[in-house]
């Protein structure tokens, strides 16, 4: 795949530096008898990866554990205490305009994308009483970096000479892999503190984004911080907004995309966990399921990291010794804790549809669903009633559910006073732990998408793309990037892709950045490689 400057630039996007990925010509559809494939997970990234192969006329078959699709964006019907039926899932998921690769993947369903809509901030509170928000901030870098310390009330003069600019370049010369060189093994928490970042607007922004990855600053990788904020701030002129579906996520996403798939041929096995996988000689996969063996022409790994870890180890035979050292040690990030609750009454006027909290506890944000959400709002104004969502990430392994569901509510009541008197109509907690750690120095060990094996490919959001694209972007980008590879393999066309740019904005920065970087070590060995 060869990267081009952005002519066209990204659909729907405003960002003129964009990249386009465009992949090696091929045709247009598989001449004679297709070849098959397995896909196993049914996840964004699984999804992805089906959908651009069965767009090529492969015969693929998607495998899912669950009984439904959509992986850590799935949904689950629950009937409330009131005799509603509704649907409850992880909850909030911020859907970023410059995810441009899962935009392509949601346009196969709904082409104008009408099931998102957009929520006007990112606002952002402190329990100090600090708030920031992004709205009023530019757009462009570097516009939107001096904004937002101009207009935020986190960054005094005083703690504006305090920092030290020269530790705060790496964050302006962002390109992958060089920004994993430089940073990997350095935390996020340490990389701040040598920033001498306003601690306040630490808090405030990188604790808030930090956790957003599900880990605490200490045990993120501080080049995994400076991607996301490269993607979601220095380096995209997208800014930090964003948008939610309107529906839960099963109406508003998977199901079509389910439809649409499966008008294409593409066989859908939801529960059906894969077992084993195992290299043919003749180049093909023996895929055992629970009901027996199937082969196949290639194979998409498409799995969170406790699956891939779990499949790989069940399955001696695929790849390399050293690939499956390295699978063996990815790790998973803590669980989080999200809890549904339906209120018996409304929230004070001008509440927004999200808010991202820091100093409460763990209280990492609050969403008010029936603002944006169809199900919630209709629940919300035949009851006269609200739905609120919390979340709180990074949870200890010894912690008591209970108790932590019980302090969550009660952070609800400092940060919105009037849910203190309300009744709780019914209340869904959900305890996962399937995110990645990008834990520090783990960068080596996380797969890339191609593997030893020319037939067997990993996507998902712990897979090193060398794009820069964080969590749903990496996990559409990566599910698109496997099924050119197959494609490639049989002379068809891949999918064109689309990233922000690969690099700091600003030539100037950049320079300085180089320079004080190692005097040029790590962004020149990203140079040597043609970013
Ligand atoms: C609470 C929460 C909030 C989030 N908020 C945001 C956000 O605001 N913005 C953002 O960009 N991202 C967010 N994320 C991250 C986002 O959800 C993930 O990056 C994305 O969903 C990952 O998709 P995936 O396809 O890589 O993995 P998954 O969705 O985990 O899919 C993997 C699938 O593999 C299946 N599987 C596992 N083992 C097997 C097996 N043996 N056989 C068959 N199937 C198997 C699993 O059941 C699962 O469906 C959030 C995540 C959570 C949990």
């Amino acid at each position: 795949m060869s990267r081009t400057p952005s002519t066209p630039g990204p659909p729907g996007g405003r960002d003129r530096y964009a990249r386009t990925l465009t992949p090696r010509p091929g045709a247009a559809r598989v001449p004679g008898d297709p070849p098959a494939v397995a896909v196993a997970g049914g996840g964004i990234a699984g999804l992805a990866a089906a959908t651009g192969l069965a767009e090529r006329g492969v015969a693929v078959t998607l495998y899912e554990r669950e009984t439904v699709l959509g992986g850590r964006l799935a949904g689950w019907p629950v009937t409330l205490a009131d005799g509603t039926h509704a649907t409850m899932s992880r909850g909030f998921h911020a859907f970023f305009r410059q995810y441009y690769n899962l935009r392509e993947l949601l346009r196969r369903a709904d082409p104008a994308l009408e099931m998102l809509t957009g929520l006007p901030d990112y606002p952002l509170r402190h329990r100090s009483g600090l708030h920031d928000g992004f709205r009023r901030v530019p757009r462009t870098p570097p516009w939107s970096a001096l904004g937002f310390a101009v207009l935020s009330p986190t960054f005094g003069a005083r703690e504006l000479l305090r920092m030290s600019p020269a530790a705060a370049l790496p964050l302006f010369d962002v390109r992958v892999p060089g920004v994993y060189q430089r940073l990997d093994d350095v935390s996020a928490h340490d990389f701040l503190a040598s920033v001498r970042f306003p601690q306040a607007a630490s808090h405030l922004a990188f604790e808030v984004f930090s956790r957003s990855f599900f880990a605490a600053p200490h045990t993120l990788s501080a080049a995994e911080m400076a991607l996301m904020f490269h993607i979601y701030f220095l380096g995209s002129s997208e800014g930090l907004l964003f948008d939610v579906p309107n529906e839960p996520f099963p109406m508003a996403l998977w199901d079509p995309l389910a439809h649409r798939l499966a008008a294409s041929g593409v066989r859908l096995r939801t529960a059906t966990p894969v077992e084993r996988v195992d290299p043919l000689p003749d180049g093909g996969f023996a895929v055992a399921d629970g009901s027996g063996t199937r082969r196949f022409d290639a194979v998409v790994l498409a799995l969170d990291t406790s699956g891939l870890r779990t499949l790989v180890a069940r399955s001696p035979h695929l790849a390399d010794a050293s690939w499956r050292a390295g699978i063996a040690r990815l790790r998973t990030a803590p669980a989080f804790l999200v809890s549904r609750l339906w209120l018996d009454r409304p929230m004070a006027p001008g509440r927004p549809g999200f808010l991202g909290t820091s100093g409460y506890g763990t209280l990492d944000n609050v969403s008010v669903l029936n603002h944006w959400e169809g199900e919630a709002s209709r629940w919300a104004a035949r009851t006269g009633g609200s739905v609120v969502e919390l979340h709180a990430y990074a949870r200890p392994e010894d912690a008591l559910r209970e108790v932590e569901q019980k302090r969550l509510l009660d952070q609800l009541h400092q940060v919105y006073p009037e849910t203190r008197h309300a009744a709780v109509v019914d209340a869904r907690h959900a305890w996962h732990a399937d995110c990645p750690l990008f834990a520090v120095g783990g960068y080596a060990d996380r797969p890339t998408v191609r593997t030893p094996h020319p037939g067997l490919v990993v996507a998902g959001d712990l897979v090193r793309t060398e794009l820069p694209v964080a969590l749903m972007e990496r996990a559409a980008t990566s599910g698109f990037l496997a099924s050119n590879a197959l494609l490639e393999r049989w002379g068809l066309q891949g999918q064109t892709l689309w990233t922000v740019p690969d690099r700091g904005r600003s030539a100037a920065l950049r320079a300085v950045a180089r320079w004080a970087g190692g005097r040029g070590r790590s962004a020149s060995a990203a140079d040597s490689q043609g970013y």
